[in-house]
Formats: C-alpha cells, structure tokens, sequence
C-alpha cells in the first residue's frame, strides 16, 4: 500500500521487497544480483549487508584479541592459585613442626613422640 503524506510517498511494511533473504539464502548469484539492480528495497538491503559485513571483518581481530587475552587471563589464575595451593600443603607436609602446630597446638618434641630422652632433650640409645 502506498499513500502520500506531504508530497512524500511513505509506503508501508507491507510494500517492502521481502525477496532479498530467499535470494540471497537460496537463489543462485545471477538471479540475485539482477533482482538487487531492479529492486529498490534490496538494494537498500544488500548495501545495508555490506557495511554490516565490513563492520564485521573491522572488529573481528579485537574481538578475538580480547577473547584470547581473557582466556590467557584464566589460565594465569588457574596456574597460581595451583602453585599456591601445592606449595602451602608440601611446606605444611613436609614442616613437621608447622603440621604439629596445626594438629596439636604446639610442636612436639622427641619426648612427646614416647622415645627415652636425657637432659638435652636427645633420643638415649642403649
Ligand atoms: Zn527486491
């Protein structure tokens, strides 16, 4: 439907071209790029596409610059927090004095452990 406001032709939704999607999705490229130098409306459409494509390949690069950043990112966490997490429980394992204060409040000593000491707190052997 077409009808004049002002002097300008104002045409509905309705009145737009709606060949250009199945052109473009499945006619073959002769008949689509004739229809597009008929058709007003497509080729409205078909620059409108373009510049959306050129958009497209103008951002491309940073996007995938700043998803490989990101990821990079999650894998520097990851590696810390897994450095941090084994080099605390093989210090606490393998600190006998630093598991014994965390076990049993304090650290113990030879005696503690039963074994037969002297005065200087060492181990008596027979
Ligand atoms: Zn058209």
């Amino acid at each position: 439907m077409v009808f004049r406001y002002n002097d300008i032709e104002v045409k509905t939704m309705k009145d737009k071209c709606k060949k250009y999607e199945g052109l473009f999705i499945f006619g073959d490229e002769k008949e689509f790029l004739s229809h597009i130098a008929d058709c007003e409306d497509c080729t409205a459409e078909h620059e409108k596409m373009k510049r959306v494509s050129e958009l497209i390949q103008e951002v491309a690069p940073q996007l995938k610059k700043k998803r490989r950043m990101v990821s990079q990112l999650k894998l520097a966490c990851a590696s810390f927090v897994l450095i941090f997490c084994v080099s605390t429980l093989g210090i606490i394992n393998l600190n006998t004095d630093i598991r014994d204060t965390l076990l049993y409040g304090q650290t113990l000593s030879v005696e503690d452990y039963g074994f037969p000491v002297d005065s200087y707190g060492l181990i008596m052997v027979n």
